[in-house]
């Protein structure tokens, strides 16, 4: 069911390096969106410039562009409600605030941090409520000038009713929250600084959203938002509430919440390892999501097609990074070889972890990435395939020496040089059946007489189709790396 009328938003505050969560978020929403013909509304909540920086902001915009999940207002775009950055709108904020103080919706409050901590204390020590009491909700003129003549500073605190707050949350069902969970909450600093709880509800009225999907550790906001919601529909600022949808709390090790700052959470941690944007999308659409009970393979296209926030689960999802590994080798197998071919070439050409690219060749990459695809996790896995093409030496790996190089190795390696040397290099056939011959002569089969031909050439015990990548490899080089091996069995 397509409703045209849906706007969404996915507002990040810019600190720190984007995280699996966040993007989770960014993706229900767009897929929300998507699926509905609606409209994605990418919105930056940089209000708190200690934490705020430029460099995340510009992090956020390029993971979400690598990703491929676009937006049609926000920053860049532009729209109708713009500027989409919090830091810009301040006046907004200011004006907003003013009339929900003269509205009596909000009240100025002057209680000290002290005061609050002792009152705090003894409402706990006497088993009551421990949220804000309501001091200052009702002062008057003479007790307010009071505060002021003694030079105390003042927030401005928004006046909750005393009624509970009920409402259908699109994940969980039905919530009541008691006036006494959910006490006066302050919207705006001492020094006129507003606050999340004040420019996130305000922004979303201003820019329309009708769905709000975010993270369950945002529950709490939710019956504060939809009472100061109440009082922006009664000045005329909104026009309705939106639905609200808490995406489950994604669990990492030790059934632990997954916090920002595990490396598993690192969204770039991905990127660079190589995982493609469809993987990684896949993978994170079913951290809460299912696509169905017997298939968990699927396109984003796909994904958009099927999403529905009712089919969203308020379990815990379990992150599993095998899981999301072999998910994205599907996609990599996925890929057309043209498409698998150019998306790895960036692994290949430029330094990186392990790489230095002595002599990248561009026909004998593409005579063997079909026969790497269906070997990789991750797109960075192309390198210890395909090295022995492009380093001049194969690598050393003691291990896979000791392995395949036995008593009688030099023996067969020497017969197999010669029977290689007269092969026809055309035909990986013609170079499998000249090892066969050898082995044969040494009382050895095929995957006994192999084995030290390819840790010669490859430095490897295990690697692509062997003569297949020894024609590839060409024969000079081939019979070279022979030498060079027989030369250290026999020093
Ligand atoms: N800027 C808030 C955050 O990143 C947004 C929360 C919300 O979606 O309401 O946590
Ligand atoms: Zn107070």
């Amino acid at each position: 069911m397509a409703n045209a009328d849906v706007r969404v938003r996915f507002c990040p505050s810019p600190t720190g390096n984007p995280h699996v969560g966040l993007v989770r978020t960014a993706l229900f929403n767009w897929a929300f969106a998507r699926h509905h013909q609606g409209t994605m509304v990418f919105r930056i909540e940089d209000t708190d410039a200690a934490r705020d920086s430029e460099e995340s902001y510009r992090q956020l915009l390029d993971s979400l562009r690598w990703l491929g999940l676009d937006w049609d207002e926000g920053p860049e775009v532009g729209g109708p409600h713009a500027p989409y950055r919090q830091s810009q709108r301040m006046d907004i904020y200011r004006d907003v605030a003013d009339k929900l103080l003269a509205g009596g919706y909000a009240y100025r409050c002057y209680c000290t941090a002290t005061e609050l901590d002792e009152r705090r204390e003894a409402a706990r020590a006497a088993g009551r409520p421990s949220g804000y009491d309501g001091t200052c909700r009702d002062l008057t003129a003479e007790q307010r000038a009071a505060y002021e003549e003694e030079g105390r500073e003042a927030i401005v605190r928004f006046r909750m009713p005393d009624e509970p707050i009920t409402f259908t949350d699109l994940v969980r069902g039905e919530l009541t929250f008691t006036p006494d969970n959910v006490p006066d909450y302050g919207i705006v600093r001492a020094n006129g600084a507003p606050l999340y709880t004040l420019v996130n509800p305000v922004d979303d009225a201003l820019m329309e959203i009708t769905h709000v999907l975010r993270g369950e550790d945002l529950l709490s906001s939710t019956p504060r938002q939809i009472a100061l919601y109440k009082a922006l529909i009664e000045l005329g600022i909104a026009k309705s509430i939106p639905a609200f949808g808490h995406l489950p709390y994604v669990m990492g090790e030790g059934n632990k919440k997954l916090s920002k700052r595990d490396p598993q959470s690192s969204l770039n941690l991905y990127r660079e390892r190589g995982f493609l944007p469809e993987g990684l999308l896949n993978y994170l659409s079913l951290l809460g999501w299912s696509f169905s009970a017997d298939r968990d393979v699927f396109t984003v296209a796909e994904m958009v097609e099927k999403f529905d926030i009712a089919d969203v689960n308020a379990n815990p999802a379990r992150f599993d990074l095998k899981k999301a590994e072999a998910i994205n080798a599907d996609h990599i197998r996925m890929l057309d070889v043209k498409a698998f071919t150019a998306a790895c070439e960036p692994w290949l050409k430029a330094p990186h972890a392990n790489w230095e690219p002595e002599d990248f060749d561009q026909a004998a990459w593409e005579a063997i990435a079909p026969y790497a695809q269906t070997r990789l996790t991750v797109l960075s896995d192309i390198t210890a395939n395909v090295d022995f093409l492009f380093r001049k030496e194969p690598v050393e790996d003691e291990a896979s020496w000791q392995k395949a190089m036995k008593e009688g190795s030099d023996a067969l390696l020497r017969t197999a040089r010669a029977k290689l040397e007269a092969a026809d290099w055309t035909s990986a056939e013609s170079l499998k059946n000249a090892v066969l011959a050898a082995g044969e002569e040494h009382g050895l089969k095929l995957g006994k007489a192999q084995a030290p031909v390819r840790v010669a050439v490859t430095g490897r015990t295990v690697g692509l189709p062997l003569f297949e990548s020894l024609e590839i490899l060409g024969k000079d080089r081939t019979l070279a790396r022979i030498d060079a091996a027989l030369a250290k069995l026999t020093a």
